[in-house]
């Protein structure tokens, strides 16, 4: 039996921020710490959120599943739609198109990677694209969704999804699923954070109209202000705008085009001439951004040109948004851990931000410290969340590096500059013999960092040399394999029934 002055579990934790980031946090610290624990969390409505995140990656559904959220309840409740991957329209060069799929190109048939296959099948006169292998792609393009298939041997198990979503309205579905596990709101502006005198670690936080809250264990939600981490603990922020150099958005939403039923299952990443336009389909909209660098284009100018660019009629005013991309030195500091914008921001062109905040709810579960807050642990936290933010970073910036157009002033910029020395052996690697080199805590799997290299024309100088001593007739097996992939895409349903029969 444990004395109870050798209880040193953590009793009260206070969650300081109400946006994705907040309230992912709060719904899995009130459903997996189920007793003698209380969980708080604290938001300002004067403030709001930044809530554009509308795009998201495969493993949200592991998140959602964990806190036992049915899939039908989350699609209606936040108006989602169904993400098969990101086509890219003007990355590499300016007329190019590809698809960066959720799953893999075909079914491994052999040692020698596929797309080994394909460069060779190309080379002999073979046209179909590299895409053209891949499920999600075939699904994609004819406007389908159904789920993977659970049996290994079919190519339908070889695509993954994830959805589109409204944010502000997955915050008010968390809120309602932690407040049923028992987390308290209290709705208040945070204007004071006491520290220990001897210690440093956080005591309380105190609210502007004089309440005060103390915690054993502070979760920073506060967004880009980082009020605990940067505010109150100083920790520093690390710039990576040298690498990634667009500081600014502007969100417009859109109505669907008119006539069109079936949104497409996939984003849209379309450069221009100062960063990207994103396009995200909703059930009842369409979200609309323009990712842009503020050194080549004024704000109203890019407000104008996404008005322009919309192909549906506007829903509201455009909205703006200031970011910088970076991160905290340490996500873990003393008894704070910063979760969401308030760690760190990767510009939105992978919607990697969501699942960042998710990584860092899971290490904290897998981490789960007692009031002793031992080193040995924090460091092991700050670890894999450092690694895992820079492997995203590196994947992020290998779509402006490998830019070929030179139409405007961004581009040739980051065709020009240096990147960080983990992607440069990444880079070199590919670049002579199409060789894809993984590193511990990388996000995007091996088919992900193809989908880019090739889709934005960075072939390698050579193949494998191992193709030539197998005896396999790869542009028959190609062929064989976009053929079956046509026939499951053929028999799926349009998205737009899909997403009916998910919500019936
Ligand atoms: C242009 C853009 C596009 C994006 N697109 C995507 C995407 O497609 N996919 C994706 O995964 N991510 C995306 N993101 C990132 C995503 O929006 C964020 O990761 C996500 O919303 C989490 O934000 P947050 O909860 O950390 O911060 P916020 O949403 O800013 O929430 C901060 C919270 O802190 C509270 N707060 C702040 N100060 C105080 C105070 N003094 N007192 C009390 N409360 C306070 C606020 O009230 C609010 O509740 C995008 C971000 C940007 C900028």
């Amino acid at each position: 039996m444990m004395r109870a002055d050798d209880d040193r579990r953590i009793r009260k934790v206070l969650v300081v921020g109400g946006g994705s980031a907040g309230w992912m946090a709060a719904a899995m610290l009130g459903h997996i710490l189920r007793r003698d624990c209380a969980v708080t969390l604290v938001e300002s409505d004067d403030i709001g959120i930044v809530g554009v995140g509308e795009a998201t990656i495969p493993p949200i559904r592991t998140f959602n599943q964990t806190l036992g959220i049915a899939e039908r309840d989350f699609v209606r409740e936040t108006h989602a739609t169904f993400k098969l991957g990101i086509e890219f329209v003007g990355w590499g060069a300016q007329d190019s198109r590809y698809f960066h799929p959720f799953g893999t190109h075909g079914r491994h048939f052999d040692m020698v990677y596929l797309h080994h296959y394909w460069l060779r099948a190309r080379a002999m006169g073979d046209n179909a694209s590299f895409d053209d292998h891949a499920m999600a792609w075939a699904l994609a393009r004819a406007g389908k969704m159904t789920r993977p298939s659970a049996d290994p041997r079919s190519v339908a198990s070889t695509f993954d999804y994830a959805y589109h979503f409204d944010a502000g309205a997955y915050a008010r579905f968390l809120r309602t699923q932690a407040e049923a596990r028992g987390v308290t709101r209290i709705e208040g502006k945070v204007a004071d954070i006491e520290l220990n005198g001897e210690t440093g670690f956080v005591e309380a936080v105190v609210l502007a109209d004089g309440r005060r809250i103390e915690a054993d264990l502070f979760i920073d939600c506060s967004g880009f202000r980082g009020l605990l981490i940067g505010g109150a603990l100083n920790e520093p922020w690390e710039d990576w705008s040298h690498w990634l150099p667009c500081d600014r958005a502007v969100a417009m939403p859109s109505a669907h085009p008119a006539g069109s039923v079936n949104p497409t299952p996939y984003t849209r990443s379309t450069a221009q001439e100062a960063g990207w336009q994103w396009r995200i389909p909703l059930q009842h909209r369409v979200g609309n951004g323009y990712v842009y660098c503020s050194r080549f284009l004024e704000d109203d100018r890019a407000a104008q040109l996404l008005a322009n660019r919309l192909d549906g009629e506007a829903l509201a005013d455009p909205r703006f948004l200031r970011f910088g991309a970076g991160r905290r030195k340490r996500h873990w500091v003393r008894n704070v851990i910063a979760v969401g914008l308030s760690s760190g921001f990767l510009e939105p062109l992978e919607s990697t931000s969501i699942h960042l905040i998710q990584a860092n709810i899971a290490k904290l579960m897998g981490l789960f410290p007692t009031r002793d807050f031992d080193p040995l642990v924090i460091d092991e936290f700050n670890r894999i969340a450092i690694g895992e933010t820079e492997r995203i970073r590196d994947f992020i910036i290998l779509h402006y590096k490998l830019m070929r157009r030179d139409d405007a002033e961004l581009w040739r910029h980051c065709a020009a500059m240096e990147v960080p020395d983990t992607l440069a052996l990444k880079l070199d690697h590919f670049r002579k013999y199409g060789r894809h080199v993984p590193r511990e805590m990388d996000l995007f799997a091996p088919d992900s960092w193809l989908a880019v290299h090739l889709g934005q024309g960075n072939f390698p100088e050579a193949i494998d040399p191992v193709i030539d001593y197998r005896d396999i007739d790869a542009r028959e097996w190609l062929a064989k394999l976009r053929s079956a992939l046509a026939q499951e895409a053929a028999r799926a349903p349009d998205h737009a029934r899909f997403v009916a029969d998910t919500i019936a």
